[in-house]
């Protein structure tokens, strides 16, 4: 079965090619299928987002399709900056101005409970959607450190770890990152679906 992995990022493609490893299973990704339209993010939740992509890149291209969405959710500020991650300090996205602005956000403030959380959808051909997630529990340093990894790396800190994500290996990374755990997650839900496809 052929399976549409709606990315243009090379890097997240290949983690998932290397989770979603299953006999039979063979990933398309935009780079495959040239021309398709850009979808807009303006879910207001990592779900809706992710669904929306999935459905409308599933349609687009007749194929399954697997998309995902990742936000950061700090318990301080009500789980901001939530859907709106890559765009938290504004448009075009900056991971410098986003770290900056959630560091000032949270200056004084002892509570630095943070959560990475990825949805990940899978749909069909016809639009039929399901979804999932993967998270990673965390905390928000009070400065950065490190310089691996992009995004908010730097000022999170995985629980158990004294090292932020962007001082840790990508190994150690890929194995306890939400988007590692949604993979997985959706490898084991959906094996059979994947394996054998209904045409819903
Ligand atoms: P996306 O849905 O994967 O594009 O992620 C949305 C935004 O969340 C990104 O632009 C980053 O700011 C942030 N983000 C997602 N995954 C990570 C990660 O693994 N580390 C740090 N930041 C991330």
């Amino acid at each position: 079965m052929n399976l549409f992995i709606a990315t243009r990022n090379p890097g997240k493609l290949d983690e998932i090619r290397a989770i979603l490893d299953l006999p039979g299973l063979d990933l398309v990704s935009c780079a495959d299928i040239p021309g398709l339209a850009e979808v807009v993010e303006d879910g207001e939740t990592l779900e809706q987002n992710a669904v929306k992509k999935a459905v409308e890149l599933a349609r687009a291209s007749g194929l399954w399709a697997l998309a995902d969405d990742t936000g950061l959710e700090v318990d301080a500020l009500d789980g901001a900056p939530g859907v709106i991650s890559a765009r938290y300090a504004g448009d075009p996205p900056d991971a410098g101005a986003n770290m900056a602005l959630l560091l000032k956000e949270l200056r004084g403030i002892d509570d630095r409970r943070a959560r990475f959380r990825t949805v990940i959808a899978l749909s069909s051909p016809c639009g039929d959607a399901r979804a999932l997630d993967g998270v990673c529990e965390g905390s928000i340093a009070t400065e950065r450190s490190g310089n691996l990894g992009f995004g908010y790396d730097p000022i999170f800190r995985p629980a158990g770890y004294r090292e932020t994500f962007a001082e840790l290996s990508a190994d150690v990374k890929n194995r306890i990152s939400h988007r590692a755990l949604a993979l997985q997650h959706a490898r084991s839900a959906w094996r059979d679906l994947l394996l054998t496809p209904t045409t819903e």
